[in-house]
């Protein structure tokens, strides 16, 4: 897909009177962030070029998820060639819950990945969720992206043309926050980036989702169905996180055609996988938010394990929770994420 025409990125970015602020911080600091992403559009944050696939709903599941490995990509917008308009995503989160419902064991065959088309895999279950498409036109502004995103609790965002009714792009926080960082420079540092991230208290730091290295490879499944949590910690018997396994993880099973074996453990299923990150890219507590920022973004990651010195899991520091603090917060709307 092809962007068209050039966009100037804003230098300068005006404030608001915002209603909401941090009582020990100028106003105008706290929204710095608020504003650059209200005086940024959609469009302003797509690719000059990128890969676009779009499967019709009655294309198999199971070649749709292979045809996601073969082209690199982690979604796809859903055509509905009866009713000619977009339908939905189809995500790893999708994968995961076709083989968390229809998994039994490593001897019976799982005939519903192979024979269900996506349309068969809608209607069992979008029976008690929501069917709607949730997508953005090009002229919202990236605040409204990140409200839209952090709102619905999802990870894609298409960019739709409303004219021409075609999608432009698929945005994810990973992008935004991207385009912050290179464009954010022109705006001023706000202050508070150089404070701890236990002082800011930005993330989830109870009731942490984790999975054992023992445990197999299903208990993750379930674990990513029933908390929907991204990723998962991995730990060993002294709650020390030696390994992160996330939902983008799972592709490996359809790219390896090894999904009719959940009952590896974790630590197999670790080894297994040929796309990945070398190591656990963590923060601590006393770490400021701007190394933070500075960190995920380097590293192209969704979240950063909090660990104390000792390793041990403390908690979660998310691309949602970032945008959360950075920009939802400051214009008064609160805990999306809860
Ligand atoms: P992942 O993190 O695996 O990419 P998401 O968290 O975005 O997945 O998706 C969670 C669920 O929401 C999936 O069932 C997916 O199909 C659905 N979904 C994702 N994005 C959208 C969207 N823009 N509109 C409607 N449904 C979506
Ligand atoms: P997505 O781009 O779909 O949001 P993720 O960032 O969750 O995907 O994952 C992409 C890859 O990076 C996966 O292989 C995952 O295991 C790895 N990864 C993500 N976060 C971390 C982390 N904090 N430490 C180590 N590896 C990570
Ligand atoms: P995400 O789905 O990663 O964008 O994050 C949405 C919310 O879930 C954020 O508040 C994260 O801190 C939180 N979160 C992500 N992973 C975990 C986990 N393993 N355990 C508990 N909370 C998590």
């Amino acid at each position: 897909m092809q962007k068209q025409g050039t966009t100037a990125i804003a230098a300068d970015v005006s404030f608001v009177e915002c209603k909401h602020t941090c009582p020990c911080l100028p106003e105008a600091d706290v929204t710095i962030y608020m504003n650059f992403m209200k005086s940024h559009c959609c469009y302003d944050a797509i690719p000059t070029s990128c890969k676009l696939v779009i499967f019709d709903t009655k294309l198999q599941v199971q070649k749709a998820f292979y045809a996601l490995v073969a082209n690199g990509l982690r979604a796809a917008p859903l055509w509905d060639s009866k009713l000619q308009k977009f339908v939905g995503m189809l995500t790893i989160t999708d994968f995961i819950n076709i083989l968390h419902c229809y998994y039994k064991s490593p001897l019976v065959q799982m005939y519903e990945l192979e024979s269900h088309k996506i349309e068969t895999w809608r209607d069992v279950y979008l029976k008690c969720s929501c069917p709607l498409l949730i997508s953005i036109s090009p002229d919202a502004s990236l605040f409204d992206a990140i409200y839209s995103l952090l709102k619905h609790k999802i990870h894609r965002l298409p960019v739709i043309d409303p004219e021409s009714g075609n999608v432009l792009h698929i945005l994810t926080h990973k992008r935004i926050l991207k385009f912050l960082h290179i464009f954010g420079k022109k705006v001023p540092k706000p202050v508070f980036v150089q404070r701890q991230i236990q002082e800011l208290g930005i993330g989830t730091f109870r009731n942490v989702a984790t999975v054992h290295e023992t445990a197999t490879l299903y208990d993750a499944l379930s674990i990513f169905v029933e908390r929907r949590v991204s990723a998962l910690p991995v730990v060993d018997e002294r709650g020390k996180v030696v390994a992160l396994y996330s939902r983008f993880d799972v592709i490996n099973l359809a790219a390896q055609k090894t999904y009719n074996n959940l009952h590896v453990t974790m630590l197999e299923a670790l080894h297994r996988r040929t796309c990945f990150m070398e190591g656990v890219i963590k923060c601590y507590p006393d770490e400021t938010l701007e190394t933070v920022i500075d960190r995920i973004v380097t590293a192209e990651v969704h979240r950063l394990v909090l660990v104390d010195r000792g390793d041990v899991v403390r908690g979660i520091i998310s691309l949602s929770d970032l945008l959360q603090a950075m920009v939802l917060t400051p214009a008064g709307i609160e805990a999306l994420l809860s």
